[in-house]
């Protein structure tokens, strides 16, 4: 099987993991040699309600029996978009109540900037350093990593970088500037907070030359930081939000949402200003529709926080464990070296406990698990983290 899964599938790295998947159920995830995997990862942010979360099947299940596809998104009243657009404009300021269903992060990133550019009239957007959006190639022109752009350059010129946090640099946005992108907490840099109310500062500035803050809410949002959206702990409402991974409950969705005025822009002069054949797709509002609902009804969201303590009770002394950064179950431990965060990860597979890098900050062991793990699977996972740190200094040489 291995032999033809790196034949025939296009390969993102020379060394995959390469783990033959089975099954998956709530908080674990099993191979073909019938071993287990306690998912501290949840596929990246994505499995927010846990492996084959019965509401959402039972969602899609019902739906998959009325109707699948049957449009392009925008021209037919299917009730569960609606629903789903719906229940996320109730979960938001009064301000953001328009949505845009799209397929994925990428393309809510993608729909946003477009968004931007169209209300504004201006061309120019700020990102920021070691940001990231997604991996079309309008998305990638605000990720802040030249090693992972320059191969693919030209991008979409008039993207101007600052760094995160570093209120200085808010100089840098001007009448010229169409949008601000930001991720709430920033992800791939290493789980980085923002402080002293830099994002307030920013939509400060941003209302003050007239242009539209996009926070991207999509590892941060849907009840993984402790509030519905992350950007409600910071003291600010954005103009335009970016949501995607863990709303689809495991399934693949993004959403760009905003006031009414700016959404309407995109629908005329020229019309059709974003287009998506599958944006919206039944099947997945459903499950998107269902996982707000599961999230709301079993108050993970603010079960996020005290599932955060535990992590940190358990894991912030350790002599290797040298910061734990990040909020809810949005964290990683910083190590002292990219070496030892390597072995962490590849040892947590070896003993069943599925943890991840980050994708700029090297040193960073990710804990993203399903909001709906228990309070014992977090402590067995702890547990199993504590013996591969305490095993790695047991193992230096003295
Ligand atoms: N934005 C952030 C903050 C992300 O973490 C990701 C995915 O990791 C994306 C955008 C892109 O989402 P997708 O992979 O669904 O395109």
């Amino acid at each position: 099987m291995k032999e033809d899964f790196l034949k025939y599938q296009g390969q993102t790295t020379p060394h995959p993991l390469g783990i033959e998947i089975t099954s998956a159920k709530g908080s674990y995830i099993y191979d073909a040699n019938n071993k287990k995997y306690l998912d501290f990862v949840a596929g990246v942010s994505a499995n927010s309600v846990g492996h084959s979360n019965e509401a959402v099947n039972k969602a899609i299940t019902e739906q998959l029996q009325a109707y699948t596809h049957v449009m392009v998104y925008g021209e037919f009243i299917q009730e569960p978009q609606l629903n789903l657009c719906k229940a996320l404009v109730n979960s938001l300021p009064d301000s953001l109540n328009s949505v845009y269903l799209v397929n994925s992060g990428a393309e809510a990133t993608e729909g946003a900037l477009k968004l931007a550019k169209r209300f504004t009239n201006r061309y120019e957007i700020i990102a920021a350093k070691n940001a990231y959006h997604g991996n079309s190639a309008g998305a990638m022109s605000v990720c802040g990593s030249e090693e992972q752009n320059s191969a693919f350059r030209p991008l979409i010129p008039g993207t101007r970088f600052i760094n995160f946090n570093n209120e200085k640099d808010l100089e840098k946005i001007t009448t010229k500037t169409a949008g601000v992108i930001l991720e709430t907490i920033q992800g791939g840099a290493g789980f980085i907070e923002p402080k002293n109310d830099y994002l307030r500062k920013v939509k400060e500035k941003c209302d003050e030359v007239g242009a539209l803050l996009i926070l991207d809410e999509i590892q941060t949002g849907v009840g993984r930081t402790g509030t519905f959206w992350g950007f409600e702990n910071y003291n600010v409402i954005p103009d335009i939000i970016i949501t995607g991974k863990g709303l689809g409950g495991g399934m693949p969705i993004g959403a760009f949402i905003a006031s009414y005025e700016v959404m309407d822009t995109l629908k005329e002069n020229p019309k059709l200003g974003h287009i998506t054949t599958f944006g919206g797709h039944p099947l997945i509002s459903a499950a998107g529709l269902a996982t707000i609902n599961e999230i709301n009804d079993r108050n993970l969201t603010k079960e996020a926080l005290r599932k955060e303590q535990i992590i940190r009770e358990q894991l912030a002394s350790h002599r290797l464990v040298k910061e734990i950064r990040g909020k809810g179950l949005m964290l990683s431990l910083i190590m002292e070296s990219s070496e030892i965060a390597d072995t962490v990860v590849l040892e947590g597979f070896n003993q069943g406990l599925i943890l991840f890098w980050l994708l700029y900050e090297k040193r960073a062991v990710r804990i993203t698990p399903p909001l709906t793990i228990s309070e014992s699977e977090l402590l067995e996972g702890c547990k199993i983290l504590t013996n591969i740190l305490n095993n790695i200094i047991d193992k230096a040489p003295l």
